[in-house]
């Protein structure tokens, strides 16, 4: 695959970047999950606001104007022949020394990487999920803000290794006062008689491009939909829960901490949810 690095085309085996580079050193930099389907990058324009949002609020410069980056984006998806793709950008703030000082930092290391997706097994959608709650906490927005989607994913590697452990393929992490915040990598829905709620983002969660595409669904089809604290009390005795984020879509939750939701199967409106947003992945974006 052709890897665009830093404003040329590189293979995978000369696309490196070095030790010095302070995404490395100190997880200082920002990053971007997108999918292409049929040859449409879902929701581009979001994903390219979201990446200068994070930019902007930690003080990293992206060395080029965000139509360009939608540019390159689209440029490094068509040299690899795709059409159903994951593109993961990134940007650090490039080689410095070795104080964490950004200063040091002359140049942003800018990397956009398209490659076939791997997508999640079909019987995972059909079957659902089994999740646990971990002791992990998503960071108080008052320190890394989680809407800022950072170099800085130990939080969710640590959630991650919690849900290994305990032999479950998600888990969902509280905030810092036993709120419902988000899973790993992924926003966290709960419906109740026919309600649906997703915790709102000032609670610690990142404002998933998935997350507002499934509330723009729900909307459209005149399911209720809100933004709302909640807690796992609240997980355990919904009827429907599920997950959206960029790679997972939107799948649903069948179990968390032991307590069977719902009837033990995916619901039907997190079935319609799913159903309606595949259909605008192929339409609502960049081609
Ligand atoms: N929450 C976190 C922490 C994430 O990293 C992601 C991943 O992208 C999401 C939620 C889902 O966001 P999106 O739907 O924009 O992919």
């Amino acid at each position: 695959i052709q890897i665009y690095l830093n404003g040329q085309y590189v293979s995978k085996e000369e696309a490196s970047v070095s030790v010095f580079d302070h995404g490395f050193l100190y997880g200082d930099g920002i990053f971007e999950g997108i999918r292409s389907y049929g040859g449409n990058v879902f929701r581009l324009k979001e994903h390219i606001e979201r990446l200068y949002d994070s930019a902007k609020s930690i003080m990293l410069d992206i060395p080029m104007s965000p139509e360009k980056f939608e540019e390159v984006i689209c440029e490094t998806i068509r040299k690899n022949n795709l059409t159903d793709s994951y593109i993961r950008v990134v940007v650090s703030r490039g080689k410095g020394d070795l104080g964490l000082c950004p200063t040091k930092c002359p140049k942003p290391t800018v990397i956009v990487i398209a490659d076939s997706i791997s997508i999640y097994p079909k019987e995972l959608y059909e079957k659902g999920l089994r999740t646990i709650t971990v002791p992990t906490r998503r960071n108080n927005p008052d320190a890394l803000n989680p809407k800022i989607k950072s170099l800085n994913y130990l939080n969710n590697v640590l959630v991650k290794i919690e849900a290994n452990q305990a032999g479950v393929s998600e888990a969902i992490m509280l905030n810092h006062q036993g709120y419902v915040a988000e899973g790993s990598a992924d926003n966290i829905f709960v419906i109740r008689k026919g309600k649906i709620v997703t915790p709102p983002t000032y609670l610690g969660a990142l404002e998933g491009i998935t997350r507002q595409a499934i509330m723009d669904i729900a909307n459209e089809l005149g399911y209720p939909m809100v933004e709302e604290p909640f807690t796992r009390h609240d997980v355990y005795i919904a009827d429907e829960v599920f997950l959206t984020g960029t790679a997972a879509e939107v799948i649903p939750v069948i179990e968390v901490d032991g307590r069977v939701i719902g009837s033990g199967e995916p619901g039907p409106i997190t079935k319609k949810l799913l159903e309606e947003f595949r259909k605008i992945t192929y339409t609502d974006g960049t081609k």
